[in-house]
């Protein structure tokens, strides 16, 4: 992961004044913050659409994929769809589909979950040989009465659409497995040493406005089997009201599952927080219960209908990639610690 605070591709030298870090905060947890300083940390201003946000560094290939739907005036739900399917399908991410890190038994287990603008919803969890959830949790939302499938089910019914089975354990994924087992240590929580988790959220607005998000990932590294976190459950790691704004999430899905973080961010921007603020109070929620926080990384992405983004986390390393008209960037969250 790049240490550069900003990361341009493609962008104007203009745009280096974007998205400022906010690293090396205080550890005081119950610090309370000083609503400019959240602000000043994001990228607050409003912006036109299209545009498209997704969390950690293989964002950007991904927003580059969804900006080609998005810069033609095609819809955010196509962009977000296709946009994740390309960290689906690259083997060196180790956190989201092909290539994914298996859970303790050897099994790459996937989980996705996708929102539109008119609020209809689509999930996956706990799916099996199946290169692409994010497309099997779309037909979900689109050719059935139900919003989730797990196991054999999904599977089923995706081979029932025509997805095609195939081994998703590469030979570094399992080299790593392998090496893994002889102290079967599991630490989840430990990003800075072991970075077990980098599930892709992604979340876009498209020319006529319309918000839609996705989100997928092989959750967290040698979890138990049949183990499901945040990520295909609506509400939790990503919530779309196409009259508010739209929320994603990253991190220990147990930590955003307890708090319904992407759902209560969507909620605070309602009540009239900025996307930043709201941000910083779901990981204030986190924060405040869990003694443990300092273990712990979790990190939001949020933005409003005037387009202006946020984000927030627990500790430093969080990085989203921004697409729009200047450019494809990523940026660095600021972060409680
Ligand atoms: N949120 C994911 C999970 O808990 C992990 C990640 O963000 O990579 O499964």
């Amino acid at each position: 992961m790049t240490t550069r605070r900003e990361f341009l591709i493609g962008t104007g030298a203009g745009l280096a004044a974007l998205g400022a870090a906010g690293l090396g905060r205080g550890q005081d947890p119950e610090r309370i913050w000083p609503t400019a300083e959240i602000i000043a940390d994001s990228l607050d201003q409003p912006r036109d659409a299209p545009f498209v946000v997704s969390t950690w560094n293989h964002g950007l290939p991904a927003n580059l994929a969804a900006w080609e739907i998005l810069s033609r005036g095609g819809p955010a739900l196509d962009a977000v769809e296709s946009g994740v399917r390309v960290t689906e399908a690259d083997p060196e991410v180790d956190s989201v589909g092909y290539g994914g890190r298996p859970d303790r038994e050897g099994h790459v287990t996937l989980d996705a979950c996708i929102m539109d603008q008119h609020g209809n919803a689509g999930s996956v969890a706990f799916l099996q040989d199946i290169m692409h959830p994010i497309s099997v949790a779309r037909l979900v939302m689109e050719k059935t009465p139900h919003v989730m499938l797990v196991g054999q089910g999904a599977r089923h019914f995706a081979e029932e659409n025509g997805f095609q089975p195939r081994n998703l354990l590469t030979p570094r994924a399992e080299r790593d497995w392998k090496e893994w087992l002889k102290t079967a240590e599991y630490h989840p929580w430990a990003p800075a040493s072991d970075p077990s988790h980098d599930t892709i959220s992604m979340l876009a607005m498209d020319q006529g406005g319309d918000l839609s998000g996705a989100c997928t990932t092989s959750g967290l590294a040698y979890k138990m089997h049949g183990r499901v976190g945040d990520s295909p459950i609506i509400g939790a790691a990503l919530f779309v009201d196409n009259e508010v704004g739209a929320a994603c999430a990253t991190g220990v899905g147990e930590e955003v599952m307890k708090t319904v973080g992407s759902f209560l961010i969507v909620e605070l921007m309602r009540q009239g927080m900025s996307p930043a603020e709201a941000c910083h109070e779901a990981i204030a929620r986190i924060v405040r219960k869990n003694p443990a926080w300092r273990d712990l990384q979790v990190g939001y992405v949020a933005f409003d209908r005037k387009g202006r983004i946020g984000s927030f986390a627990i500790l430093p390393g969080f990085q989203y990639a921004v697409m729009d008209q200047e450019g494809n960037r990523l940026v660095d969250s600021p972060s409680w610690k």
